[in-house]
């Protein structure tokens, strides 16, 4: 299914213009998370994110993509990936996910996070669990992100954080096989694709230069997927609720860098004793 395609890498020029786009990313996801409320229809959201993406001189990836209507996924408990924004009036208590791309200068970022409607004090404990988790797997999955090791180190990263965080809450969370993280440049989806969980196969070697999309989608139930008649909305085949986090990575001559992390990575890769190397 993944193939051995060799990673293609960019240049330090190049880096430094995706950072741009990454930035932009971060930035419309940190005004989502900040304005996100109960009674928000995720059209709002949506809006507010293009007018955003736009007001940097950026554009929105999304909008248009495969006739994709929106500058955002957003996607609403049991929902996984790919929710369309519309006339859904978010309620206390929601899980969603908000997915976010744009170009710059023809370059991509493309970031996600997890949050619940109505702030952490309106969760349900397990949802909690499940966004924290899920966050914790993407940032593993980056620290494993390294000069002459296999990509794949990258998926096996993710399933220990998940398994290991499902023995201390005493649950068994699904990592979702259907969707996966990839490469990323000047097209938002490149090969090679990152799946988040362990596979035997070695796959591409991660060289300096390289860019990836890591990005894991959590359920509290069964893995298994449901495509909605929209043709863009995964569900849960159980009806769990579900979290996707999702970063533009770089490896730099120096070390990781988090295209769209607002912080470049620094706090969470120091944390885990992986080398923080942005370019400037
Ligand atoms: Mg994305
Ligand atoms: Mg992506």
């Amino acid at each position: 299914m993944f193939g051995r395609s060799r990673l293609d890498t960019k240049t330090p020029d190049q880096l430094l213009r995706m950072r741009r786009a990454g930035l932009v990313v971060g930035q419309t996801l940190q005004l989502m998370a900040q304005t996100v409320r109960p009674g928000m229809t995720t059209r709002q959201l949506d809006e507010l994110a293009e007018e955003h993406i736009r007001g940097c001189g950026a554009t929105p990836s999304f909008l248009g993509y495969h006739g994709f209507t929106g500058s955002l996924c957003t996607s609403v408990n049991e929902e996984v990936v790919h929710g369309i924004p519309g006339g859904r009036v978010l309620e206390q208590g929601d899980l969603i996910s908000i997915d976010c791309g744009a170009i710059v200068d023809g370059w991509h970022g493309d970031a996600a996070l997890s949050l619940v409607v109505g702030g952490r004090d309106a969760a349900r404990p397990e949802d909690l669990e499940l966004i924290d988790a899920t966050e914790d797997s993407m940032w593993a999955g980056i620290a494993a992100l390294a000069v002459g090791e296999s990509l794949y180190a990258v998926g096996a990263a993710v399933e220990d954080s998940l398994v290991e965080a499902g023995e201390r809450s005493g649950r068994e969370y699904g990592i979702v096989e259907d969707y996966v993280g990839h490469g990323i440049g000047t097209e938002m989806h490149q090969d090679p694709q990152v799946p988040n969980y362990r596979v035997r196969d070695r796959g591409p070697t991660v060289r300096v230069g390289t860019t990836v999309a890591i990005e894991p989608m959590v359920t509290l139930g069964s893995a298994e997927t449901h495509l909605l008649e929209d043709e863009w909305t995964v569900i849960t085949a159980d009806g769990s609720r579900a979290a996707h986090w999702e970063n533009t990575v770089a490896v730099t001559e120096h070390g990781l860098w988090v295209l769209t992390a607002l912080d470049g990575g620094e706090e969470r890769l120091s944390a885990l004793g992986a080398s923080y190397g942005p370019l400037s």
